[in-house]
This record gives structure tokens, C-alpha cells and sequence, in this order.
């Protein structure tokens, strides 16, 4: 198996109920290498070019107003079979269907503040990536 890069991002919701130390261990003690990390706030039109693949979804504004309201943590990702990996450590989208020892089992409050985001697939990965990291600012 050859390494694998992923992008995630610590939501709103869990930078400002203090649960981002613990998340990063979390992280950490699954085997994922963090080479790329910043937080920062973004503009609601930041957030819509994000998510522009959920533009025709009726959550759609709530989700950007929701995602551009407070700090983020960006993290670059690197593991063996990261994609799938984190998405199993992040859990359901719904908390409330989220497998116990899961991030949002402990942290997410809601379907939509639902702590932490993870790309879906390797194509995601790369335009997510790249939506938030310059090249020379992953540790490689
Ligand atoms: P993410 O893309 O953030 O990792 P996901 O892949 O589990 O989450 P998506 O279906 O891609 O879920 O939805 C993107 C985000 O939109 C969700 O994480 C959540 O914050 C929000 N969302 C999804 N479904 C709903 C909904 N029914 N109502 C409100 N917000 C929702
Ligand atoms: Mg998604």
C-alpha cells in the first residue's frame, strides 16, 4: 500500500467548544500524519466554493453561513488508504447514526455542526487540497 493524502477540516462547532486538541489526537492515534495545518477564518463565498458540489442542496445555505461563521482547522493528511480511513473515523454525517468511537459520535451537536469534515474521494482529495494548501506548505 502507498501513502495517501487527504483533506480535513476541524468545523466551527467543535474549534469553538474547545474539542480541537482532542480531535488531532484522535487523528494522530489512528496513524494519520498531519504534514499540513492552519486555522483560519473563511468568507461565506470561500465556504460556497468549497462546497460547490452541494450548491443545489436545500442545505445549502445554512451549511456555508454555518461553515464561514467562526475559526477552522485545515489539516493536509497523509496514511496508508487515508480517504477511506478517516471517513470511518469521522463517523455518519448524522451524529445520532455515528458509530461509537467516532469523532462526531463524541463531538458532533448536529447533522450539520457535525465537527469535522473529510474528503469523499481521491478527485476531492486533490481539489481540496489544493483549495487550502500551496504546495510548499505541506511537510511532505
Ligand atoms: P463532509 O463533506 O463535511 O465531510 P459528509 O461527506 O459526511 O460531510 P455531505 O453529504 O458531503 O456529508 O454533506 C456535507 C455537509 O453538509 C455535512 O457534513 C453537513 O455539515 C452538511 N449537511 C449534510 N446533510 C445535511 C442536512 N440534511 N441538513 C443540514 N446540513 C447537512
Ligand atoms: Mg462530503
Amino acid at each position: 500500500m502507498t501513502l495517501q493524502r487527504t483533506f480535513s477540516i476541524i468545523k466551527p462547532d467543535a474549534v469553538k467548544k474547545g474539542a480541537t486538541g482532542d480531535i488531532l489526537h484522535m487523528l494522530q492515534h489512528a496513524g494519520f500524519n498531519i504534514i499540513g495545518m492552519k486555522m483560519l477564518e473563511i468568507t461565506k463565498q470561500q465556504a460556497e466554493g468549497f462546497y460547490a458540489v452541494h450548491a443545489s442542496r436545500p442545505f445549502f445555505n445554512s451549511l456555508t453561513t454555518f461553515m464561514s461563521s467562526g475559526p477552522i482547522v485545515v489539516l493536509a493528511l497523509e496514511k496508508e488508504n487515508a480517504i477511506a480511513d478517516l471517513r470511518k473515523l469521522m463517523g455518519a454525517t448524522d451524529p445520532a447514526k455515528a458509530d461509537s468511537g467516532t469523532i462526531r459520535k463524541k463531538h458532533a451537536a448536529s447533522i450539520e455542526a457535525n465537527a469535522i469534515h473529510g474528503s469523499d474521494a481521491e478527485e476531492t482529495a486533490k481539489f481540496e487540497l489544493n483549495y487550502f494548501f500551496a504546495g510548499y506548505e505541506l511537510a511532505g
